[in-house]
């Protein structure tokens, strides 16, 4: 699994953006190892081994990536961003490590670096003094370039192309276990140009109550709501969907409901404009439902940040006053959870463009009726 970004001149570009962050908090080197930072760097995804890959960047000098040998063929060159340096067995990669760091003061550490490799590099760099590299890389991911939108719309459009297949009933439900619906699913997201499943929650009747309900054995029945939030990664980018159908015509306290939170989903989209801050697209979605009466069934946040991670920064919730950017990619997934009853939700993925919010999921956002 490889990023869209395949210029070296992307990479070279975001090293130096990163090396500015570094002078800007006195951080003389940066050391990621596996994670997301190393392929946003690199374009290299470290598999996530006992043996050392890490990029040792330098605020002045040439960075450099420690990867095993047996791993170096799968490194793609970039030249100009970083030389590669296959370690062979047998050499003590920490020790090129601490040699690649020298004895700089501060050392920003990713935050998926194993604990054994850290651990290990504590006592040749005695002088040293560490932090965490999210500090300088974090703010730098939460901004999308071109080619990540572009690589965040495909896996949305991929996961909408999912989505039609549900509500036009070519997916099996009544009758099914929530589990042989979500491995449905799940093929149906590589079949339609995913490299990885990352979720696939189905959750019928009283299960849709439960946000993160795992698919169970249960047998989902005619007469009951079905949510579906599925997602997974493409070309190094996540996608992240909710829809739910209606099995039958809903009952009026459902479909009452749902045109609530549909409202409310439009409100959160619409209220995402560039310089807003995070917070008040949560108000946006959250104060319809609660004129609605629904406020105390809307149990958690409306979104998160997605990109190379499922949940990253920005985080849509009250509290959060970072103002939305050009490129911040989130998503606005309000719910309604009537415990032991039913539960509904309905997610897109936006981006925040000057020209206004950038809806990446267009698949029917209404409750769909099946059967
Ligand atoms: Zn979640
Ligand atoms: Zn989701
Ligand atoms: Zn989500």
């Amino acid at each position: 699994m490889s990023s869209p970004a395949s210029s070296p001149a992307i990479y070279a570009a975001r090293i130096d953006k990163v090396r500015a962050a570094m002078a800007e908090r006195g951080v003389d080197v940066v050391a990621v190892s596996v994670g997301r930072d190393l392929p946003y760097l690199t374009g290299y995804e470290a598999m996530p081994l006992e043996r050392l890959t890490l990029l040792v960047l330098p605020r002045d000098g040439e960075a450099t990536l420690l990867v095993p040998a047996l791993e170096a063929p799968r490194v793609v060159e970039q030249p100009g961003a970083f030389t590669v340096r296959p370690w062979v067995e047998g050499v003590d990669p920490i020790a090129l490590a601490a040699e690649l760091v020298g004895p700089a003061a501060t050392v920003a550490v990713g935050d998926q670096m194993w604990a054994r490799f850290l651990v290990e590099l504590l006592p040749w760099l005695p002088a040293a003094k560490f932090t965490r590299a999210v500090g300088v890389v974090g703010p730098l991911r939460v901004t999308k370039d071109a080619t990540e939108v572009a690589a965040l719309r495909a896996a949305a459009a991929a996961a909408d192309r999912v989505a039609a297949q549900l509500h036009a009933g070519e997916i099996a439900l009544a009758g099914r276990t929530e589990a042989e619906v979500s491995a449905e699913i799940s093929a149906r997201l590589l079949a339609e140009g995913h490299d990885k499943v990352n979720f696939a929650i189905v959750a019928s009747g009283p299960n849709a109550a439960s946000p993160h309900h795992h698919a169970s054995s249960k047998v989902i029945a005619d007469g009951e709501i079905v949510l579906c939030d599925f997602g997974g990664t493409m070309n190094g980018y996540c996608s992240d969907i909710t829809r739910c159908v209606h099995l039958g015509e809903p009952p009026a306290e459902i479909a009452e409901a749902y045109a609530v939170l549909h409202a409310a989903q439009a409100a959160g989209v619409a209220a995402g404009v560039v310089g807003t801050p995070a917070e008040e697209v949560d108000r946006a979605a959250r104060a319809l439902i609660a004129d609605a009466g629904y406020g105390e069934y809307f149990i958690h946040r409306t979104g998160h940040g997605i990109g190379m991670e499922e949940h990253e920064d920005p985080y849509i919730i009250e509290g959060n006053t970072q103002p939305l950017a050009a490129g911040h990619a989130y998503s606005v997934e309000p719910g309604i959870y009537i415990a032991g009853r039913w539960g509904m939700r309905l997610e897109d993925i936006v981006v925040a463009a000057e020209a206004g919010p950038d809806r990446l999921n267009h698949a029917d956002h209404d409750l769909v009726v099946l059967g």
